[in-house]
């Protein structure tokens, strides 16, 4: 009976580290869009600073609340779902042991193996661990790695807030004539960075990756500066 090798159990706590980061990656990238978007509207109507400073706070909170909030709530599905199709295994592997060992065999033969190595790796596989077994094999689950919805709630505030600051500071803190360039600058080099880095950690071609993101924030920070000075001159 041997363990997963170190390198093994590294390469998967890599793997999770990775997505990790990418997730911290978007929902910066989020905060930066929507953050620059608002304070960009609402710099098209008015020059009042204060105005400014409420409008990007409020739009950080909203959004870094909304983010943690929709996480959790998803993520804490996904572990209830999670923990009942564990129970409904748990329950079949002790009411019918062999039907279990049966459906192991099984379905290690769908993923390639002979019928005597699968049904000589469901025995071993049943002794060591019935329950973690068929959590992997079945159910691609491992029952010791469920993701924390408060973890996943937090990480998504943090990641959020802390791109949405970057459009709101750089707002609030130039003189008056130019904090727009400022801003708009400062959200085109981040986005950059971000979708530079959310490509590389997904493994995908950086260059469109930079090209779409950056587009798609010079749009929303266009749409909503239009819209502002439109309401700005209309004096509403
Ligand atoms: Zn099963």
């Amino acid at each position: 009976m041997t363990e997963p090798t170190s390198e093994e159990a590294r390469g998967g706590a890599l793997g999770t580290r990775l997505n990790w980061l990418r997730a911290a990656v978007l929902g910066a990238n989020d905060g930066i869009v929507s953050t620059a978007g608002l304070v960009v509207g609402v710099a098209g109507a008015t020059g009042d600073r204060s105005a400014l400073l409420t409008a990007g706070l409020a739009g950080l909170l909203a959004g870094s609340l909304s983010m943690a909030a929709g996480e959790y709530v998803s993520v804490s599905t996904q572990r209830d779902a999670e923990k009942a199709a564990l129970a409904v295994e748990r329950r079949e592997l002790s009411e019918q042991p062999e039907a279990e060992l049966a459906e192991l065999v099984g379905l290690l033969t769908d993923r390639g193996l002979s019928r005597e190595v699968a049904r000589e790796a469901a025995v071993q596989l049943t002794r060591r661990d019935a329950l973690r077994a068929h959590a992997s094999v079945e159910l691609g689950i491992d029952p010791d790695a469920l993701t924390n919805p408060w973890h996943a709630a937090w990480a998504s505030f943090l990641a959020f807030t802390v791109g949405a600051l970057l459009p709101l500071l750089a707002m609030v803190l130039p003189p008056a004539g130019a904090r727009l360039g400022v801003t708009v600058g400062c959200v085109l080099v981040a986005l950059v960075l971000t979708g530079w880095s959310s490509a590389r950690l997904g493994q995908a071609p950086p260059r469109r990756a930079v090209l779409r993101n950056v587009m798609g924030g010079a749009l929303a920070m266009a749409v909503t500066y239009g819209a502002g000075t439109l309401l700005g001159v209309a004096g509403v």
